[in-house]
């Protein structure tokens, strides 16, 4: 039988080489940081990871993760409800609910699991799911697995939004949905005119803050404390793997029944093994600094701020963005793998996304600022992004 299979998934990985899509995975030889090692030896800066406070190799964090090994061991060979909760898993999700002002929390394995776990049990046939047209795969996933009718509304297009809403009328219960920070874009969605929207039409709001936890607001709180409506959403879902230390694990947080009844019946889950008490450890340690300083946030906000304002003034043209994620338009497709390509011999890692992941004609290099990054790296960079623009003739 496999012959025939194998033919046929050869021909799929031929096309998607052919159409220039093909994802090469770059090997790295050192921790995740703003300097890496890549296995051809050389050493690059890296502006492409997710570890926007520079926590992926945090002393605090290993150290915590090794008491919980030495102390808990290494897995938890269970599932939450049969014999995989520790008193760390419980302290963890209390501490994911002060810190985003919410009532209750449930951790899954990612986020990935919390937004395919999250609207199954809560929604049926006489409810509506407002989504949109940006969130990630995982809520696309998620809503796809319920029975509720599904409403798309255009990337943060309030106008729309309210559209979708007068459609949505007649539901039992309505449910807005969108990412807190758009990947692409960089973009923070409009949560403050969602909230006034929400309240107009009688919908409940839900925010997923990959992006934004840890990053926006004054003190990293995410997109509720930017728009000030800490404790208005109700649910929020949000990673472990990004700001919060990088290693694995996600979670919902919000409305304490919720939670509760996500705990009986979301299959992520219910079906799934327990986090490691390694992880669960380092994320209590990440939480008590984060309740101590918001240091890490200052500094990502100016290497933010200070990146930004020095590509604009050397010429660049970047989307607007109120994240740690900075997209700097280039249009043409090839411009940003040759751009990509070229900053990489220069040390710069970074990556151009092009069509299908973000729209036709609207090429980018997409650029994460971290709290690691030295006023030397950032520096660095702007000098090779110039370099680059100037040969390319994208900048003067
Ligand atoms: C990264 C991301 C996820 C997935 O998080 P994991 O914990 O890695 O599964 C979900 N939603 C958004 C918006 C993300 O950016």
């Amino acid at each position: 039988m496999y012959g025939k299979m194998k033919e046929h998934i050869e021909k799929e990985l031929h096309s998607i080489r052919e159409a220039g899509l093909y994802k090469n995975e770059r090997l790295i030889v050192s921790p995740q940081d703003a300097v890496i090692r890549l296995s051809s030896g050389q050493e690059v800066l890296n502006f492409c990871a997710n570890n926007y406070l520079g926590l992926s190799n945090h002393p605090a964090l290993i150290e915590a993760a090794s008491e919980a090994l030495r102390t808990y061991g290494y897995g938890m060979s269970s599932v939450r409800f049969i014999c995989g909760t520790t008193d760390l898993h419980k302290t963890l999700e209390k501490k994911v609910a002060e810190f985003f002002g919410t009532e209750d929390t449930i951790l899954y394995a990612a986020c990935f699991d919390a937004n395919g776990g999250i609207f199954e049990p809560l929604f049926s046939e006489e409810d509506a799911i407002i989504s949109d047209s940006l969130n990630h795969a995982s809520i696309i996933d998620g809503v796809r697995l319920c029975k509720a009718k599904r409403f798309r509304y255009n990337n943060a297009d309030m106008k729309d939004l309210e559209a979708q809403l007068i459609l949505a009328k007649e539901a039992r219960f309505r449910i807005i949905v969108t990412d807190g920070v758009f990947s692409m874009d960089g973009n923070v969605a409009p949560l403050d005119e969602i909230n006034i929207l929400a309240k107009k039409y009688d919908a409940l709001i839900m925010v997923d803050e990959c992006h934004s936890a840890g990053v926006v607001g004054e003190t990293g709180r995410g997109v509720t404390e930017l728009f000030n409506i800490r404790g208005e959403v109700d649910l929020i879902t949000g990673t472990l793997g990004k700001a919060f230390g990088g290693a694995l694990g996600g979670f919902t947080t919000g409305r304490r029944e919720v939670i509760e009844l996500l705990r009986q019946r979301s299959r992520p889950y219910l079906f799934s093994n327990s986090l490691p008490p390694l992880v669960v450890n380092a994320g209590i340690k990440m939480f008590e600094m984060m309740a101590e300083t918001t240091e890490l946030q200052t500094r990502l906000h100016q290497n933010t701020d200070y990146f930004m304002s020095e590509m604009i003034a050397a010429g660049f043209d970047i989307k607007p963005s109120k994240s740690a994620i900075c997209a700097v338009m280039l249009y043409d497709a090839k411009i940003s793998q040759d751009f990509a390509a070229q900053l990489l011999k220069e040390g710069i890692y970074v990556i151009g996304f092009y069509y299908p992941v973000v729209p036709q004609g609207q090429a980018r290099i997409r650029v994460q600022l971290s709290a690691a990054h030295q006023q030397e790296h950032l520096e660095k960079a702007v000098s090779a992004f110039t370099k680059v623009g100037k040969s390319l003739g994208i900048i003067k």
